[in-house]
């Protein structure tokens, strides 16, 4: 029975009035939930769902799990997804966006720039970020959240203090570490199979007002590597003018890339060219350690954190380092800028074909070989920021698609051991082997929450529900 169908006949005690009333049917809210930041997977929902507070949601699960005839449905947070995995081809998508919610319990839809604006109000912060902030609360909740501040805080799901979830029962649940604790940690990371984060609550500090942000080249991948180590393994000390830093990140830089991907109020004209002629002279790549220190905090006497004695200790090409001195909101707002430029091109909305993958230590240096310096060493169509796409045509999407399939290749044969972040599997065996020892465990906890597999079906990791005609 269609979903239609469904709200028709289902009890009153599952209010559907206040479900049905939240329901959208019409082409365009269709059409935006069948697409997503990676514009490659578009599988239309039936309808479009605007909840205005968790209970709305909560009636929705559980029309679907009491029903004879479940329907998918899929938290959307803010789309930024890349192979469908916030779509419910035939359910219903759940616009988060539409829920009212409140601060530093954040809710599950609010975007993390909000929630760095309303915090930064009481002079305090999450500590923990991801590169891009427009994206939400319960979407990188699902993930991980990665970014520069991990290697201190841990990603975002490791700065999670309290959750309120609505389980694919439709059972609303506060957890924590301590309180239903199997919940927790299997929504946290849980790639939204277990469960819709309404609320988050998260960790905070007081707040840095400025950040100075470095931008060193390296000609040695071992070299930038060796020091990104040394970064985020030290110890302060303040006497010797050593300063931790508070985000350490690195990039490629491809030299024929270098000044569509690279420019922005960071680097001058002069510093791009000097770049550029320097991955010019060393067959194309350099790599870039990124690395911050914030300072300005309340207490503090110093304007700026000393840190000449710790340049001195990291080995960057001579003359190749470049500082920025920016509030704490333009730092972390950064990619902000970019997405500014690029839709301003027409080139934002473009499709996305990423690859994320954590590859191990040990196996870094035959990455770069292989990958870098081989495998898209001659590729004209490599960006290095995440942010920055490059074509506009279906032809130039297969073969970022198959150059994507050539690096994993490639680590399968070398026995590279990477583990895909974001990941897009199609087959159950695939999850199987990314999940590991942990895959028993997930489908546990799966038929525990969710039985009837109704939730964020985008993922394909299990058979939701069939769908059936009127
Ligand atoms: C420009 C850009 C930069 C990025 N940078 C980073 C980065 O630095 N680090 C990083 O870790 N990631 C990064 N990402 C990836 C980001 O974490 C994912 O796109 C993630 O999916 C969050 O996006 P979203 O909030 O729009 O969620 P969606 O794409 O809308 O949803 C993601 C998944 O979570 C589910 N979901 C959504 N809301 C909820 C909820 N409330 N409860 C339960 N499940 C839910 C959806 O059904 C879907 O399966 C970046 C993405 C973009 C586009």
């Amino acid at each position: 029975m269609s979903i239609a169908g469904q709200l028709r006949r289902c009890p009153p005690d599952l209010s559907s009035h206040s479900v049905a009333a939240r329901l959208r049917f019409d082409p365009d809210e269709i059409s935006a939930a069948a697409n997503d930041f990676g514009g490659v997977v578009h599988s239309p929902p039936a309808a479009v769902f605007f909840p205005s507070s968790p209970a709305d949601i909560a009636a929705l699960v559980r029309l679907s799990h009491a029903s004879p005839h479940p329907f998918p449905i899929a938290p959307r947070g803010h789309g930024h997804s890349v192979r469908g995995q916030a779509q419910a081809s035939g359910g219903i998508v759940v616009q988060m966006s539409s829920l009212e919610g409140g601060f530093v319990d954040s809710g599950g839809e609010q975007l993390w720039i909000d929630v760095l604006r309303e915090t930064l109000r009481r002079g305090m912060s999450p500590r923990s970020w991801t590169d891009y902030l427009h994206l939400t609360v319960g979407g990188t909740l699902s993930n991980g959240g990665v970014g520069g501040q991990a290697f201190r805080h841990g990603p975002q799901i490791a700065n999670v203090l309290e959750m309120e979830v609505i389980t694919g029962k439709g059972e609303t649940v506060t957890c924590s570490e301590r309180r239903r604790p199997e919940l927790f940690f299997s929504v946290l990371g849980g790639v939204g199979q277990f469960g819709i984060i309404t609320r988050a609550r998260i960790a905070i500090d007081e707040a840095p007002k400025m950040v100075r942000w470095m931008r060193l080249m390296y000609t040695e991948f071992r070299g930038m590597t060796r020091d990104q180590e040394k970064l985020i393994t030290m110890e302060a000390s303040p006497e010797s003018g050593r300063r931790r830093p508070d985000y350490v990140e690195g990039s490629v830089m491809m030299g024929h890339a270098m000044r569509s991907n690279w420019r922005s109020s960071f680097f001058s004209e002069n510093d791009l060219r000097m770049i550029g002629e320097l991955a010019a002279g060393n067959g194309g790549a350099i790599y870039c350690l990124e690395a911050s220190f914030y300072y300005g905090y309340g207490h503090e006497t110093a304007m700026a954190p000393r840190l000449e004695k710790l340049l001195e200790e990291l080995s960057f090409v001579p003359g190749f380092s470049f500082t920025n001195d920016v509030s704490y909101f333009k730092f972390l707002n950064r990619v902000h800028d970019g997405e500014k430029r690029l839709r301003a091109l027409g080139l934002w909305d473009l499709p996305h074909p990423w690859l994320n993958l954590f590859v191990p230590r040990s196996r870094i240096t035959d990455f770069d070989a292989g990958v870098f310096r081989g495998i898209m060493k001659h590729s004209k169509f490599m960006g290095p920021i995440l942010v920055y796409p490059t074509n506009r045509t279906k032809k130039d999407l297969e073969k970022l698609e198959d150059q994507n399939g050539e690096i994993l290749k490639f680590c399968d044969r070398e026995g590279i051991e990477c583990k895909q972040y974001l990941p897009h599997y199609t087959r159950r065996d695939d999850w199987a082997k990314h999940f590991g020892r942990k895959w028993e465990r997930f489908v546990q906890m799966k038929s525990m929450f969710d039985p009837k597999a109704i939730l964020s079906p985008g993922q394909r990791i299990f058979n939701g529900p069939k769908l059936e005609a009127d």
